[in-house]
């Protein structure tokens, strides 16, 4: 089996794959373009996009948007990666409204490993205001259903935001309870060069809660205050068929080019290879939100 090293000895072995920047919230820290890709990538693309990434040593692909579930031939594409050869895992990031208990089972049938749900108000009002479209139930019933499907462990991922979901947390953590769901924190990240006004540290939340330390159903995403680039071994597609090495860095490689060159897969290695070593550099702006790269 291959194995890819990029410039800096990373071993790059998981894919982010956007397959669409439509979302059916409109989440406020999300700044997901109002701009639409014209061209999603087609099943045939996904497919072959696939392949040429299990060929250079990918091995989990995690499903993201815009909202996955959004894409009618969503089981399709679960059934292509899965049925590749080399990939090991395929999971899916979602925000849960469309996960109906008939949804998640078909997405089990079709070779979803797990899913994480993005939930970041836990009272009705206070989902409407950050996510402004959707509802909390059917959120919260998407948990259940992809715990009736299988689909377990469940991440639920919670994004920080002070003043706003901070004084949550506690119940954030009693989702886990009794049953195999885990909560993420994750720091807020800043995609337009300066610090959220609603940012806090995942260092605050824990100095207040100590007893947080060790608690086995609870992780933190430090992206902000402790960048985990020199252990990072993802690369991302977004949904018009870019490879962008680093949610932190602008650069990008145009894919559906590389799928017409007899040589992709040393194209794609040389592309992949160029990762830089760290994100986030410099004051840096990106060139696009959020949903647009898939998170
Ligand atoms: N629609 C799906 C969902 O809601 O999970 C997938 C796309 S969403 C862009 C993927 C993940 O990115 C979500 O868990 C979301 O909370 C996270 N995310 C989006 N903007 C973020 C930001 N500024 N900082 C930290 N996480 C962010």
């Amino acid at each position: 089996m291959n194995c890819m090293n990029d410039n800096f000895g990373r071993i790059i072995n998981y894919l982010r794959l956007s397959v669409t920047d439509r979302c059916n919230l409109d989440c406020s820290y999300c700044k997901r373009a109002a701009s639409k890709s014209q061209t999603l990538m087609t099943l045939d693309e996904i497919q072959k996009i696939t392949r040429l990434f299990a060929e250079i040593g990918i091995r989990k692909i995690r499903l993201t948007g815009g909202e996955p579930l959004t894409r009618t031939d969503i089981c399709e594409i679960i059934y292509i990666c899965k049925n590749t050869e080399g990939i090991r895992e395929v999971a899916m990031t979602t925000n849960g409204i469309l996960l109906s208990p008939e949804k998640a089972k078909e997405l089990r049938n079709a070779g979803l490993d797990r899913v994480n749900i993005s939930i970041d108000g836990l009272d009705p009002g206070k989902y409407k205001q950050i996510a402004r479209a959707g509802s909390l139930t059917a959120a919260l019933s998407g948990i259940n259903a992809s715990l009736a499907a299988g689909l377990a462990p469940i991440k639920i991922n919670t994004v920080l935001m002070r003043g706003v979901n901070d004084g949550d947390i506690e119940r954030f953590i009693a989702l886990t309870d009794d049953r195999d769901v885990r909560v993420r924190f994750i720091e807020y990240m800043p995609m337009g060069g300066k610090a959220e006004e609603s940012y806090i540290s995942a260092e605050e939340v824990i100095n207040a809660r100590p007893w947080l330390k060790n608690h086995d159903k609870v992780e933190f995403i430090c992206s902000v205050s402790q960048p985990f680039c020199n252990q990072c071994n993802r690369v991302r597609v977004t949904a018009d068929c870019k490879l962008r090495l680093c949610l932190g860095n602008n650069l990008e490689f145009d894919l559906r080019e590389m799928l017409l060159r007899d040589n992709a897969a040393e194209l794609l290695r040389n592309a992949i290879a160029q990762k830089p070593q760290r994100g986030f550099c410099d004051g840096f702006v990106t060139n696009r939100g959020m949903g647009n790269i898939g998170g």
